[in-house]
C-alpha cells in the first residue's frame, strides 16, 4: 500500500520504509544508505518529509520520556506526539508553554517546519528546544545546545541535517485554561486588533473573509457580556461553523489543564473530516497584521469558493535561523482549503500575490508557490553535515538553490 501524507496529497516515493527499533540499528541504517530522511506523523501538506530512498519512521525506538523538574526540562524522543507527552508533563505539575491546534502531531517534525501556536507573547514550539540529538550522515551522533553556534539552525531544521533522535525542551508549571468562542466580530473591530489578541493566553480568529469569531484562551474568567460587541457561543463550536464540535477541545469557559484547552482538538478524536483538506499559512510581521486582513477581507469573495476557513494567530519572535518568526512578532494567516488543489492553486497566488508587499513568509509543512531565500549559513551547515546530500530531497533542493 503507497505510504501517503494525512491529507493524502503526497505519495511518499521512497524505496524503502524502516521502523528501527534501536539507536544502533537507526545509525547503521543512515551510515548505509545513500538517500535517507526521517518522517514524523506525516502531517505536512507538502512533500517536505519525502524521498526516493530510505524513508526512516521512529515510532518503534524506545520513547521514554526523561523529565527533571528541577531544572524545568525533558528529553523528549523525537516521534512521541504532544498528544502521548502532554499528559505525562502535566501528571509531573509540569507544561509545555504552547501547543499547536493538532496534539496528534510528532515532536521532531512539529519543530523541524516551525509550527505554533498562538499567542502574543508565546513563540514557536520549536523555541522551547534547547537540546537536539541527531544521527549525522555518517551515522555518528551529535547533540547541538542552546549556545552552539550551530544550534539555531539545527532546530527549525526540515530534516535536512540528520535524523533527530530526542530533543530536549523548556517547561513551565502546569496551568489552567478556560476558553470561550465568541461570535460576530465585525471587520470593524479589526481597529482593536492588538487588544483583542492581547485579551487573552491564546486568541484566534477564524473567519471566511465575512464573518468572525474569537477563540479565546484566557488563564482568567472573562466576565465582560459584550466583549468587543460579540456574542458568547451558546454551543461547543468547531472551527468550521458547520462541523460537530465533538472532536474539539472543552469550551464555555469551563477551566481545565494546559493541555486539554491549548489544542483546538482533542487528541482521542481526530478533527471532523480529518485529511479532507489542504492547508496554507503565510506569516508576516505583526505590523502588517491590520492592513493586511484588510486587504484579504476585500478579496474575500474570490478566496471564499476554495477555502474551508481561515485562522489568524499572533506569535512572538525567535532567533531560528530558517524559522518563519526569525527576528520579527508576527502574525499567521493560515488557509483551510477544500482538497481541489487545482482550484485552490490561483487562489493561493492571488493571496501570496495580495500579501507580498507585507513580507510575508510560508509555513514549511503546508501548501505555498513563493520560495523565500535560503539563510546562508544554513546552507553551510547543510554541507558541513551532509557534504554529500543524503538528508536532501526535492523541496530542500529548491530551497537551497541546488
Ligand atoms: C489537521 C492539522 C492541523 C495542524 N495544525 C497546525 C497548527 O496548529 N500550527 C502549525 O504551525 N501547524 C499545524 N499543522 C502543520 C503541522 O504541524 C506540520 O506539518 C508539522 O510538520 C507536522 O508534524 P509531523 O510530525 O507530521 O511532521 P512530518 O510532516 O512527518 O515531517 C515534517 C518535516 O519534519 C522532518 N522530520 C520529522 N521527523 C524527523 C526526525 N526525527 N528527524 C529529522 N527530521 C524529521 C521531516 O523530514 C519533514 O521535513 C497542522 C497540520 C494538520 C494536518
Amino acid at each position: 500500500m503507497t505510504l501517503t501524507n494525512w491529507a493524502g496529497n503526497t505519495a511518499f516515493r521512497a524505496r524503502d520504509v524502516h521502523h528501527p527499533t534501536s539507536l544502533d540499528e537507526l545509525r547503521r541504517l543512515v551510515a548505509a544508505s545513500p538517500r535517507v530522511r526521517a518522517l514524523g506523523s506525516g502531517h505536512s501538506f507538502n512533500d517536505v518529509a519525502d524521498t526516493t530512498g530510505d524513508l526512516v519512521v521512529l515510532d518503534r525506538m524506545p520513547d521514554e520520556v526523561e523529565i527533571d523538574s528541577a531544572a524545568a526540562k525533558a528529553r523528549v524522543p523525537a516521534r512521541m506526539t504532544y498528544a502521548r507527552l502532554a499528559p505525562l508533563l502535566n501528571e509531573r505539575g509540569l507544561a509545555l508553554a504552547n501547543m499547536a491546534s493538532l496534539p496528534h502531531i510528532s515532536v521532531a517534525g512539529s519543530v523541524a517546519t516551525g509550527t505554533h501556536g498562538s499567542g502574543d507573547k508565546i513563540p514557536g514550539l520549536a523555541a522551547a528546544v534547547s537540546a537536539v540529538d541527531l544521527v549525522t550522515a555518517d551515522g555518528s551522533t551529535l547533540t547541538l545546545a542552546r549556545g552552539d553556534a550551530d544550534f539555531p539552525g539545527a532546530v527549525v531544521a526540515l530534516g535536512a541535517l540528520g535524523v533527530v533522535t530526542s530533543l530536549t525542551l523548556d517547561l513551565v508549571p502546569a496551568f489552567e485554561v478556560r476558553q470561550y468562542v465568541r461570535e460576530g466580530l465585525s471587520t470593524d473591530a479589526l481597529a482593536d486588533f492588538d487588544e483583542i489578541m492581547a485579551s487573552g493566553y491564546s486568541v484566534s480568529l477564524f473567519t471566511d473573509w465575512r464573518e468572525t469569531r474569537v477563540w479565546l484562551k484566557r488563564t482568567e474568567e472573562l466576565t465582560s457580556p459584550d466583549w468587543y460587541g460579540t456574542r458568547p457561543a451558546d454551543r461547543p463550536r468547531h472551527p468550521l461553523p458547520t462541523m460537530p464540535a465533538d472532536s474539539c477541545t472543552l469550551q464555555l469557559g469551563v477551566p481545565g489543564p494546559w493541555h486539554e484547552r491549548l489544542p483546538h482538538f482533542r487528541p482521542d478524536f481526530e478533527p471532523s473530516g480529518a485529511g479532507d483538506e489542504l492547508q496554507s499559512e503565510l506569516i508576516l510581521p505583526r505590523e502588517h497584521a491590520v492592513k493586511a486582513l484588510r486587504e484579504l477581507y476585500a478579496i474575500g469573495e474570490r478566496i471564499r469558493p476554495v477555502l474551508q476557513i481561515s485562522e489568524v494567530r499572533t506569535i512572538a519572535a525567535d532567533d531560528l535561523w530558517l524559522s518563519p518568526f526569525h527576528g520579527r512578532d508576527s502574525v499567521g494567516i493560515h488557509f483551510t482549503w477544500v482538497k481541489d488543489l487545482s482550484g485552490v492553486l490561483p487562489v493561493l497566488e492571488l493571496v501570496e500575490e495580495t500579501l507580498t508587499p507585507f513580507d510575508p513568509r510560508p509555513h514549511w509543512g503546508k501548501l505555498f508557490t513563493r520560495w523565500p531565500s535560503c539563510p546562508e549559513r544554513f546552507r553551510s551547515l547543510v554541507e558541513t553535515l551532509d557534504p554529500a546530500g543524503k538528508f536532501g530531497n526535492d523541496f530542500t533542493r529548491i530551497l537551497l538553490g541546488e
